[in-house]
């Protein structure tokens, strides 16, 4: 069995939970490694919009094991309303097909408060971050004060743990004039979360070893993508957990023997949410083109997102740090009308070309980026099964991409539709089931 990675590779919202769904038919087990409920993945699902924050695309598929790794941050109220509101849509989760990691730091109500404070006080400069919490749970994480989803599992223990963090950040809290928490409300509301989530918390490494071991085929599920990775993103502007492939591991509690294969999910052109260096931006009528086009509005937080044209300089970056097999192409339907579209090709930095993309912000800001203008292809693609009766000026595009980025493209996805999609099947491991997704679409 092929277990395969699916990542992200530029600023997130790539399209990863339609590649997910996807390819779900070829797996047993779906796992995701990072994140909280700040991530979002918009699926169409049987004529249905499904926005999913915490809980894998895999879900949507009966049949499929669902692992929320150690790697994330779970709010337990969100991770229940996102349950529940998926059975109203009548998607079945139990804890059969539903595991969380007894590992992975809860977010705890005084995190969403200091999140606000911290961005409050940074200004100008403020990360632009989603304020449900998921910093400070990672920053608590690190500094070794957490709550873990396995704390729920003894009361005793979990109500000591609170009254404790309580007052550690009560201190911050009333410094800057707001209301401090109460330990013993706090306790009561995560009384009732361990209450239901209890059935679903388990040693998910165990879980997937045990899986992996029977023979079972595993994805595992990026959230964001590596240019919001905390090390390799574009630091400070980045999430707080480490989004690229090297996460899958730590996060899952997995050897990095156990990921066959890397798919990066790349979009056709460039988006970015929040703050920080974006150089190829545009910030014009064809910026606005593309937001409207390509419908670039948070699923998770409705906030535009910021457009540009596709950057290759970014994107070869982001296949070296993930050590990307092949490429999932989303989106290019939305350039369709464009007679022309272009491509970053380099950046230069007072004068001299870059050999790589910048580790700082403060050059990465101040780059003029190098385009190379090819011509659009005007004909739809919608809809199309075969790569290689695509326009002329499509497959250069394609191939202009792979060059530039030193990644083949083995999966095109042309709509928001399960169906629209092309494989380039002889790009794919023969360990990969594509015959049980192809048959999933009918095909
Ligand atoms: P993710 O977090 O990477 O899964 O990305 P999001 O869900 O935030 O954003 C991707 C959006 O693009 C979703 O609304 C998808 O339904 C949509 N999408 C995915 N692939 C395509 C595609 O090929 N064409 C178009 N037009 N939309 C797509």
């Amino acid at each position: 069995m092929t277990n395969v990675l699916v990542v992200g590779t530029q600023w997130g919202d790539e399209g990863k939970g339609k590649v997910v769904d996807l390819l779900t038919p070829a797996f047993d087990v779906v796992a995701r490694y990072q994140g909280g409920h700040n991530a979002g993945h918009t699926v169409y699902a049987g004529g249905r919009k499904i926005v999913l924050h915490l809980i894998p695309s895999g879900i949507l598929r009966p049949g499929t094991l669902c692992v929320i790794g150690n790697g994330l941050v779970v709010s337990p109220a969100a991770f229940l309303k996102e349950k529940s509101d998926l059975a109203a849509l009548g998607v079945r989760i139990d804890p059969e097909n539903l595991a969380v990691s007894r590992r992975a730091h809860l977010i705890m109500p005084y995190h969403p408060v200091l999140e606000k404070i911290d961005e409050d006080r940074r200004g100008e400069g403020k990360i632009g971050t989603t304020c449900r919490g998921i910093g400070p749970a990672y920053e608590d994480k690190a500094a070794r004060r957490g709550v873990r989803a396995g704390d729920l599992l003894d009361l005793d223990v979990l109500r000591e743990m609170i009254r404790e963090r309580v007052a550690f950040h009560n201190e911050a809290i009333r410094l800057h004039g707001l209301p401090p928490l109460d330990p013993e409300d706090v306790f009561a509301e995560y009384e009732r979360y361990a209450a239901a989530m209890a059935p679903f918390i388990k040693d998910t490494s165990l879980l997937l070893d045990r899986e992996i071991k029977s023979g079972k085929a595993v994805l595992f599920e990026g959230a964001q993508g590596v240019l919001l990775d905390l090390d390799h993103g574009t630091y400070p502007f980045v999430t707080s957990s480490s989004a690229s492939a090297g996460g899958a591991a730590t996060g899952l509690g997995v050897g990095p023997r156990e990921i066959h294969f890397s798919l990066g999910v790349v979009k056709a052109y460039t988006t970015r949410v929040g703050s920080g260096p974006f150089p190829t931006e545009l910030n014009d009528e064809l910026g606005k083109r593309i937001a409207e086009g390509g419908d670039e509005f948070g699923a998770t937080t409705g906030r535009p997102r910021r457009c540009g044209w596709f950057d290759a300089v970014a994107v070869s970056y982001a296949c070296r740090v993930n050590g990307i097999d092949r490429l999932a192409l989303t989106k290019p339907d939305v350039l369709e009308e464009f007679d022309e579209i272009r491509i970053c090709t380099g950046y230069r930095y007072k004068g001299e070309r870059l050999p790589a993309f910048p580790a700082e912000p403060w050059i990465l800001d101040k780059v003029e980026p190098e385009y190379r203008t090819l011509r659009g292809w005007r004909n739809s693609v919608r809809k199309a099964r075969d790569f290689a009766a695509l326009p002329a000026a499509f497959k250069d595009y394609v191939r202009t991409i792979e060059d530039l980025v030193g990644a083949e493209v083995a999966l095109v996805s042309t709509g928001v539709d399960r169906d629209d999609t092309i494989f380039l099947e002889d790009r794919w491991p023969s360990g990969v089931r594509l015959d049980r997704v192809k048959a999933a679409l009918g095909r």
